[in-house]
C-alpha cells in the first residue's frame, strides 16, 4: 500500500514537471515563429528553391510458385519493369541530380545566416541559453531536405497457393545500379536485345507470369486435354507451353497459352 502511494505521487511529479516543460518549449517555440530574423531570412530563402518530389518506384510481386521465386532474381524483375518505365526512371534520376546540385547552392545560402540571437521584440523575461537552443531547433526543423538519392526496392514473396506467404527476399537498387541496366536494355536491334544477360532476365520473368491460378484456367479452357494430341491426363502430366514461345518475343497472355502434355510440349520446344 505504502509503495502504492510512493509510486502515485512520484509519477504525478513526473507528469507535472512534464507539462510544465512542454508548455515552457511551446511558448519559446511561439515567440521565436513570431519573432526570429535567423528564421524569416531562412523562409525567405526556402521560398527561392523548388527541389523536385521524386514518386516512388518500389514494386513487389507475390510467386505462388517456388521455383519460379527461386529463379527470378529482385535484378530480374526489376530489368522487366524498366522496360515499361525506364523513360520516366531515366528522368527522375535526372532530376535528383538536379536536385543535388541546387541543395549545394542552398546550404551555402543558409550557412551565410548569422543573425542567431537576434529578435524583434525583447528578450527580456526568456532564458537567454534556453532560447538560442530552442532558436537552433526550430531553425533546423524549417531547413528544407529534399530527396537527394535515387532508389528503387524490388521485394519478391512466396506464397503457398492459398496465398500465405512463407518466403521473401529484397533488394535496394541506386541510380548507380539502374542506369546501367537502362543502357542494357536500351542495346536493342529491332525487337531483339543485344544484350543476353538481359534477354535472359526478361524470359525468366515472363515465364513466371504463369501463375497456379492462370494455369488452372488453361487447362479448364483447353478441357484439360493437350492441344496437339487430344490426350488428357491428371495435372502433372500436362504442362503451359507459350504458343509464340518467350524466347521468340511471346507474351504471358490467355491467347498465347495452351496446354500441352508434357511428350508434346518437348517437342515443340521453342517451335512457334
Ligand atoms: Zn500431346
Amino acid at each position: 500500500m505504502f509503495f502504492l502511494i510512493i509510486l502515485c505521487i512520484s509519477s504525478t511529479i513526473l507528469i507535472t514537471f512534464y507539462i510544465v516543460f512542454k508548455l515552457r518549449n511551446k511558448k519559446y517555440k511561439d515567440f521565436i515563429l513570431k519573432n526570429s530574423i535567423a528564421l524569416k531570412q531562412l523562409l525567405d530563402i526556402n521560398d527561392k528553391y523548388h527541389f523536385y518530389e521524386c514518386k516512388s518506384y518500389d514494386d513487389s510481386h507475390v510467386y505462388d510458385n517456388n521455383d519460379f521465386y527461386n529463379n527470378i532474381s529482385c535484378e530480374d524483375y526489376l530489368i522487366y519493369q524498366l522496360q515499361f518505365k525506364k523513360y520516366e526512371v531515366s528522368k527522375d534520376i535526372k532530376n535528383i541530380d538536379n536536385n543535388i546540385v541546387l541543395y549545394d547552392l542552398y546550404c551555402k545560402e543558409i550557412v551565410a545566416i548569422n543573425s542567431f540571437g537576434n529578435f524583434n521584440s525583447s528578450t527580456e523575461k526568456l532564458n537567454q541559453k534556453h532560447l538560442y537552443s530552442i532558436e537552433k531547433e526550430v531553425f533546423n526543423q524549417y531547413k528544407l531536405k529534399p530527396i537527394l538519392h535515387f532508389y528503387i526496392t524490388i521485394t519478391l514473396y512466396c506464397s503457398k497457393i492459398n496465398g500465405q506467404i512463407y518466403a521473401s527476399k529484397r533488394k535496394t537498387f541506386t541510380s548507380d545500379q539502374i542506369l546501367p541496366l537502362i543502357k542494357r536494355l536500351d542495346n536493342k536491334n529491332g525487337g531483339f536485345y543485344n544484350d543476353k544477360g538481359i534477354w535472359d532476365s526478361l524470359c525468366r520473368v515472363e515465364r513466371g507470369r504463369v501463375s497456379n491460378k492462370m494455369r488452372f484456367s488453361i487447362y479448364k479452357r483447353d478441357g484439360y486435354r493437350c492441344r496437339i494430341c487430344g490426350r488428357s491426363g491428371c495435372f502433372d502430366y500436362l504442362e503451359i507451353d507459350h504458343i509464340k514461345p518467350i524466347a521468340k518475343g511471346g507474351k504471358t497472355t490467355y491467347d498465347n497459352l495452351q496446354t500441352l502434355c508434357r511428350r508434346c510440349n518437348k517437342e515443340k520446344g521453342d517451335k512457334y
